[in-house]
């Protein structure tokens, strides 16, 4: 029997590219979820949860997910560092994929980030930009702040080492920040540049995003790996086995 998606966020951008991909996966929609709908009779209809809605939503939806213990699929973004650790251990009670980005090929950036950030060392200064449509409601994504955690981590350097944007006088750059900065218009689906830049030299890592039908399809393929895993986080990595 063809695998049952309850898609959360229904209404939404990428919960329309979501219904518009499930039948080419061979997927069926069990339950499209928004705002106000009743989510109980949606989870029985299901047999997997999708959720790309709203960063206030993600609790309640765990709640329900583990007291009926449905696997789940995450791709809202815009929750604080706090938020998102509470949300991890609770999402770890139930099979989870969770990932600011279901793009094979940003995942592919994630690993050519680390290993830049790895062999270019703290003489090359690190920034990320990005730009996203003018209806975003978070700042910076969720994958610049993946992105930005990585450099953090191949730098052993803190989140006290973020720059969000400049202004004013603010002295000379130094070898310990890291710049981020979010841009904002029009209808773009989602660009995110690294920049490694040194005297003499300037690496950019860019990938541009042109349509969403790449997340949704990331997202349905995630949704019929985690149905077959034990309970706990995972990421695109896991999905696509490139750990
Ligand atoms: P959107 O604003 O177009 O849609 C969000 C939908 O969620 C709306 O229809 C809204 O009514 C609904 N919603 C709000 N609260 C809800 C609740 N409590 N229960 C159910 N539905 C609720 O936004 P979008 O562009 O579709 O993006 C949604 C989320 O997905 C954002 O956080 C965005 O950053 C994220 N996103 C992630 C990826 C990824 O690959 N991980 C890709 C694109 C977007």
């Amino acid at each position: 029997m063809a695998l049952r998606i309850l898609i959360n966020g229904a209404k939404g951008r990428m919960g329309h590219a979501l219904s518009a991909a499930a039948g080419d996966l061979g997927l069926v929609v069990g339950a499209m979820v928004d705002a106000g709908d009743d989510l109980a009779t949606g989870l029985a209809q299901s047999d997997v949860i999708v959720d790309f809605s709203s960063a206030h939503a993600t609790k309640a939806l765990l709640e329900q997910a583990i007291a009926r213990q449905k696997p789940i699929v995450i791709g809202t973004t815009g929750h604080s560092a706090a938020e998102k650790k509470e949300l991890v251990a609770l999402a770890g009670k139930v099979p989870c994929v969770w990932t600011g980005n279901f793009s094979v090929a940003v995942n592919l950036l994630f690993a050519l980030t680390r290993r830049a950030a790895a062999v270019l060392g703290s003489d090359y200064d690190a920034e990320v930009v990005e730009m996203h449509h003018r209806f975003k409601k978070d700042a910076p994504s969720g994958t610049a702040a993946r992105l930005l955690e990585i450099i953090l981590e191949e730098r052993k350097l803190t989140t006290q080492a973020l720059r969000h944007g400049r202004q004013g006088i603010t002295g000379e750059r130094t070898p310990t920040e890291v710049g981020i900065h979010a841009l904002r218009g029009g209808d773009v689906v989602g660009d995110h540049t690294v920049i490694f830049a040194a005297l003499g030299e300037r690496l950019e890592l860019t990938h541009r995003a042109s349509d969403r039908a790449i997340f949704a399809r990331g997202a349905l393929r995630a949704a019929q790996w985690v149905v077959k895993q034990p309970p706990g986080v995972y990421d695109m990595q896991d999905v696509l086995g490139l750990k």
